[in-house]
């Protein structure tokens, strides 16, 4: 193998036993999980907002904005949801660039692999205990998720990720809701198919063990829009794009039929500020179908201090060095505007 097996890492016990949880912290995740689980089983009408920056680079920047989403929260908490996205490791479509804190615990900084374990497990653990959150992050690497397991309240399995076994299988054990991203070409059936995969139990090989899984009945869809044969960015939160969905969940046996529209991504043809707008327009659709309005449980927006990005090393403090991402002015008002048209 043209591989060097550089040192052994810490399993996820312990970790966990490093860092652990205090009773309060556990508390906080638990209650805040099963209200997250109300909502997509439709007990609690509430809108989940997940919302933050496309990665979390630096963790006083993350916890700075997470700190303003604690203060708006008081304000919407009858109609809206949050939880905020603090997404520790990224999906590089062609494999180069920042790969996430995991890899990178300082962006500036070659990859340190078991510093980046602890800095995510700790950025987490800062988020549950100061700001009384606990957040959403994507499941990258599904043998890493346990290092994590006990601190997140919402998961999600990305576009490039949503047709791997693996993931579907992970998945199906995890206890918290799990959002499957349509692929990048679109296809609602590689999405479908991830969400049937991940609702029933199965039996698999886990860091070296044979696992068996219940299955998770809160695994539901996320819209991100799509790229044609040509490269382009296409749109799929518009009105026939939710019929479509719903349809589709119809003609399974799906249960908690459910879709989060993330505004940023193809949806926004990487255009940030047009998040306001499509979660205006998706609420209008709601608005016009009940059907439609039951299926539809939230949003997911990307959002950081600093509107726009910029380059790793830019410097600008709470400014992205992903993708793109609204700044905090324009999120404060459109969580707000959000909370008026509910
Ligand atoms: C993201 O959420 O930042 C992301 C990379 O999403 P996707 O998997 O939809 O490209
Ligand atoms: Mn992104």
């Amino acid at each position: 193998m043209s591989m060097q097996f550089e040192r052994k890492l810490a399993l996820p016990a312990e970790v966990k036993e490093m860092y652990p949880l205090s009773g309060k912290m556990n508390e906080t995740v638990e209650k805040r999980n099963a209200q997250i689980k109300s909502i997509f089983e439709g007990r609690d009408r509430r809108l989940l907002l997940i919302i933050g920056p496309c990665s979390a680079d630096n963790e006083d920047s993350v916890i700075d904005y997470t700190l303003r989403l604690k203060d708006i929260q008081e304000k919407v908490e009858d109609k809206i949801f949050i939880v905020p996205r603090i997404y520790t490791n990224k999906p590089r479509t062609t494999g180069a660039g920042y790969k996430g804190m995991l890899h990178q615990p300082d962006p500036n900084e070659k990859p340190d692999m078991f510093k980046g374990i602890i800095a995510t497990r700790h950025l987490h653990m800062r988020a549950v205990e100061e700001t009384g959150f606990s957040c959403a992050d994507e499941m990258l690497y599904p043998e890493n998720y346990q290092y994590l397991e006990d601190l997140l309240g919402y998961v999600a399995v990305g576009a490039r990720s949503v047709e791997d076994q693996q993931h579907r299988l992970v998945a199906s054990g995890i206890s918290v809701p799990v959002g499957m991203k349509n692929p990048t070409s679109g296809d609602y059936s590689i999405m479908m198919n991830a969400i049937s995969a991940a609702q029933h139990a199965h039996t698999f090989i886990y860091r070296g063990w044979e696992v068996h899984s219940g299955g998770n009945t809160h695994t539901h869809a996320i819209l991100r829009g799509y790229t044609n044969k040509h490269g382009q960015a296409l749109p799929n939160y518009h009105y026939e794009d939710l019929i479509r969905l719903y349809e589709d969940y119809q003609k399974g046996d799906y249960l908690n039929p459910a879709v989060i529209i993330d505004t940023n991504h193809g949806n926004s043809g990487k255009d940030p500020f047009e998040q306001p707008r499509i979660i205006k327009e998706v609420l209008y659709a709601c608005r016009h179908n009940k059907d439609v309005g039951g299926m539809v449980k939230g949003f997911m927006v990307e959002s950081y201090i600093e509107d726009g990005n910029q380059k790793v090393g830019g410097g600008v403090y709470g400014k992205s060095i992903t993708d793109a991402c609204l700044g905090w002015e324009k999120s404060e008002k459109l969580i707000l505007e959000m909370a008026e048209l509910l």
